[in-house]
Parts: C-alpha cells; sequence; structure tokens
C-alpha cells in the first residue's frame, strides 16, 4: 500500500474526530541506493499541536492511526514492513543527524529502535518493522530545502486501471503555473506507472501553485481524495561533496569531479560507460538504459574533458549520473599530415617510423600529429540533466537550480 494515501487518510479520519494537524503532512525521502527499501524510499509524518490535548483523547489519535495501518497495509508482501512513530517534544539535533544517515547511508531497524528509545519515541512495528527508520528520518529532517507536491487518489474500484488524464490539459496547467516535472514530450510525468492508489502527482515549490494547478488538470475519473506534501523532493538533499573519488561509499550519493579517461562506450541493453579519474583514483560511471536521450549527451565526452557529476554509488559499484557540469572541455586532437604529393591523408608507417602515403607511396619519415582544435557539442560551466522520466525524486532538476543560463 502507498504510504502517502495512507498518512492522507488517516489525516482525514483523525479531522473527523476533532484532531487539527499543524501544516502539511511531510513526506521525506530516504537514501535511494539502501538495499531494503520501498520502491520510493520515503516517510511520511506530520505533527499534532500539543493544546488539542487538553480536551481529545490523544490515545483515541494513536488507535486512529495504528488501526489504519492494520486495516490497509500488505502484510503479505515481504516487503512491507511498516512501522509508527509517536514522538513528543522538540526536534533536536540529533535527530537531525539520524535523518542526515539515513539520506546518506544504511540504518539498520536495530539502531532505529535504540535511537527510538534513547530519544524516548513510542514505536510500533508490523512485522519487520522496517519504517520506523522511515518515520524517524522524516519528522526529523531538516529542510533547508524544500518543495511541495500535491497527490490526487483514485476511488478503490479505479484502482489498477488505465489512467485517463487529459494531456492537453497537462500541457496547459504546465504554462499557466509555477509547477514543474508534469511533462516530457509525450510522456506524462504527473502520472504514475505503477498500478498504485495515486492518480497524479504535481509538484512545485508552494502549496499555492498546486491548488491552482489541480483546477486546470482534466482527470477523466472522480477523485477520492487529494493531499498536499511538503516534501524534500527535488533538493539534491541525497548528494554529498566528494573529497575525491576514493573517498566515496558504495550506497551512498556524491557531487564529484574529475577528468574524463576513456572514451564513453555502450554495452548490451544500451547503457553507457566511461570511467572518472582523479589523483586519488578512478570509478566507472554510467548513465543507464533508462535515461534514453541523456546517453547521447554523455556519449560526446572525451578523454581529458574535466566534469562534476552528481549521483549515487549502486548495487554494481558504478557512479549513476542524475546530472553533470562541464568544467573544461578537452577541445585538443591530433591528425595525420597530409601527403605532400597527392594531398591524401598519410597513415602512420609504425611506432616512430613516421608517415607514408597508401595512395602514392610517399614517405614522411621526421613528422609528427599535427594538433588542432574541435568543435564540441557540450558547453563550458553548462549542466545535462536525465529526462524527467528515469529522474529520482530527490534529484534537483535544473529549473531550480536559479542557473543563468
Ligand atoms: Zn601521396
Amino acid at each position: 500500500m502507498c504510504t502517502t494515501y495512507l498518512c492522507a487518510l488517516v489525516i482525514q479520519r483523525l479531522k473527523d474526530k476533532g484532531f487539527t494537524i499543524e501544516g502539511y503532512p511531510r513526506l521525506i525521502r530516504l537514501n535511494p541506493f539502501a538495499r531494503f527499501k520501498t520502491r520510493g524510499n520515503g516517510g511520511v509524518s506530520f505533527k499534532f499541536p500539543k493544546e488539542q490535548f487538553k480536551d481529545h483523547d490523544l490515545n483515541e489519535a494513536k488507535k486512529i492511526i495504528l488501526d489504519a495501518v492494520e486495516e490497509l497495509a500488505m502484510f503479505d508482501c515481504d516487503n512491507t514492513n511498516p512501522g509508527v512513530v509517536f514522538y513528543d517534544g522538540e526536534i533536536t539535533e540529533e535527530m537531525e543527524a539520524f535523518a542526515y544517515k539515513a539520506l546518506h547511508s544504511i540504518i539498520t531497524i536495530e539502531e532505529a529502535e535504540e535511537f527510538a528509545e534513547h530519544i524516548g519515541a513510542e514505536i510500533h512495528k508490523f512485522k519487520k518493522g522496517r519504517g520506523i527508520i522511515g518515520s524517524i528520518a522524516s519528522m526529523s529532517c531538516k529542510l533547508t530545502d524544500y518543495t511541495y507536491e500535491l497527490l490526487a487518489y483514485r476511488l478503490k474500484e479505479n484502482r489498477g486501471t488505465k489512467r485517463h488524464i487529459d494531456y492537453d490539459s497537462v500541457v496547459r496547467m504546465d504554462k499557466l503555473t509555477d509547477t514543474f516535472e508534469n511533462i516530457d514530450g509525450d510522456y506524462l510525468a504527473i502520472e504514475p506507472n505503477t498500478p498504485c492508489p495515486v492518480l497524479y502527482g504535481i509538484r512545485a515549490n508552494d502549496p499555492e501553485s498546486l491548488k491552482k494547478a489541480q483546477k486546470i488538470v482534466i482527470n477523466g475519473e472522480e477523485v477520492e481524495r487529494y493531499c498536499i506534501y511538503l516534501t524534500n523532493q527535488h533538493t539534491d538533499m541525497h548528494l554529498e561533496d566528494a573529497r575525491d573519488i576514493t573517498s566515496m561509499k558504495q550506497y551512498s550519493s556524491y557531487i564529484v569531479e574529475g577528468f574524463v579517461k576513456d572514451k564513453p562506450h555502450t554495452i548490451e541493453g544500451g547503457h553507457l560507460f566511461f570511467t572518472l579519474g582523479d589523483e586519488s583514483g578512478s570509478i566507472e560511471c554510467a548513465a543507464y538504459e533508462p535515461t534514453k536521450d541523456f546517453r547521447k549527451i554523455v556519449a560526446r565526452l572525451r578523454p581529458k574533458d574535466k566534469v562534476k557529476l552528481y549521483g549515487g554509488i549502486g548495487k554494481e559499484n558504478t557512479f549513476n549520473i542524475e546530472k553533470f557540469q562541464v568544467l573544461k572541455l578537452n577541445n585538443i586532437a591530433y591528425r595525420n599530415p597530409k601527403c605532400p604529393e597527392c594531398g591524401k591523408t598519410l597513415s602512420s608507417a609504425g611506432h616512430n617510423k613516421g608517415f607514408k602515403c597508401k595512395h602514392c607511396g610517399y614517405i614522411l619519415r621526421d613528422s609528427s600529429k599535427i594538433l588542432y582544435e574541435i568543435s564540441r557539442q557540450l558547453k563550458e560551466g553548462k549542466f545535462y540533466e536525465t529526462p524527467v522520466s528515469a529522474r529520482r525524486h530527490l534529484a534537483k532538476p535544473l529549473v531550480r537550480m536559479n542557473l543563468s543560463d
């Protein structure tokens, strides 16, 4: 079951019983390379103003939440290991540090349990209860940058059937509102490609744009409920500055600088690879098949180009590129001299043996390759990113980077 739907439903049930929630619920995405994660590896949380518990029963609120998890979680799925955490108090620095760790490395269930005990939080584990990690991280995550996402949910009887969102209405919404990642060519990016309860999700920097956008989109079906989340999506919060290549760890995400060491090459399945190097060492970098045309851009890189890569190191120990900036292009190339007799390009006569003309037989002993400048289809200083269809929730799109170009 989709965690955000559960959260939206729970909030409705709480409101129906007279409870109030402060601000928007949070949808916090964690380390995209965590091994036992759910698909989006996110945790949701929300805050109760405490005054209401003078005349409302806190235990009733807790029961509504826990009952909803019992009722809706799909416990027969191996990957469903929900957890619920109740915490009373201010968010401390060590809680922020816990959330930071959940974004950048791996936290075990045992570690999360110990931490919950340490901060005096009440935990409820369902099956393995892995969800307690995301729950603590969701409430604790310090949001130095954030966005909002409006999620619209489908009626139960429509879930799993084809969605009929009107494409032109989304194009119109994209033009008229301050939202992003709505469409990508023919691809309707607001529509999930899974049979989850979400009808669509719209992203923006502010909630007002979302409310405006929602009125423009033509759904093609009745919406069961909407919910706006405050989120760390599209912020690059999962990335850390890497000191150098060798200091990077597997299952973490970084911003790293280096030089292209070999010509990018494609392997079976359409995945593109090249090696990035610096004084400390080197790492294999990849633009996988789902990144589509982004691979064509990566393929324009040449050895000795200096680049800054954004991405993370996954299961195969390769660096998955989310976006990159060209720092310095190597525009220098060498070619063989031309034949002084017939004008054709000479061939090498062997190592240190000069050149010979295959056409007229002319031999040129004392000469070296000629340096020339080539024009490139990449621009120094410019950023290039994966298409919306292949982009991670956490990756900050270029439209949010306030680039002058
Ligand atoms: Zn010749």
